[in-house]
């Protein structure tokens, strides 16, 4: 399959495997607009050049919250895309605080395009804290940035535009909250 088509393919399948998945915020809205931002800033901090950092960035939920598997992945777009996805994906048997505490802690050791994947993530999940508030306490919301920026701590180092996208996420999330 060419670079066009392999993509193509990852956006039909990213569409149908998170078609009933919404986000947390007011709107609702469908799952497809993260991944499809996280995609973007990925693949506009790679300047395009790493076809399979896109379709993990597309995927990265795929495994955690659609239950796919690595080797669906793998039988689809090869190794590298599916190792990629498994990098950021938390293992989903541990309790919700432990799989919290665990991404501040494993993210420094991780690969440079999986933290470009995670710093990419937490940017989209803050622009929608902040344009599209989950029914969350000030409290949590405010906690959440602060994790947030403590995973992000750990993946600094492999892109400056990113960071810098992040950082005006994190701030423009914080003002929100005031
Ligand atoms: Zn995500």
């Amino acid at each position: 399959m060419n670079t066009v088509a392999s993509l193509a393919k990852a956006y039909s399948l990213a569409s149908v495997w998170h078609a009933r998945q919404r986000r947390k915020g007011k709107a609702r809205e469908p799952y497809i607009v993260h991944l499809a931002e996280v995609t973007d800033l990925v693949t506009s901090a790679t300047a395009g050049r790493d076809i399979d950092l896109t379709i993990a960035a597309l995927l990265h939920d795929a495994i955690e919250d659609a239950k796919i598997t690595g080797a669906q992945i793998e039988a689809e777009f090869g190794g590298d895309v599916a190792q990629l996805v498994l990098e950021v994906t938390d293992d989903k048997s541990l309790p919700y605080a432990e799989r919290k505490r665990l991404q501040v802690e494993t993210t420094p050791h991780k690969s440079a395009r999986a933290k470009m994947i995670k710093l990419s993530d937490k940017t989209s999940n803050l622009r929608s804290l902040a344009k599209s508030p989950p029914p969350w306490s000030f409290e949590r919301k405010l906690e959440y940035v602060s994790w947030s920026r403590r995973v992000v701590a750990g993946a600094r180092g492999v892109s400056v535009e990113l960071e810098a996208l992040f950082d005006a996420a994190a701030a423009e999330a914080e003002r929100s909250l005031c």
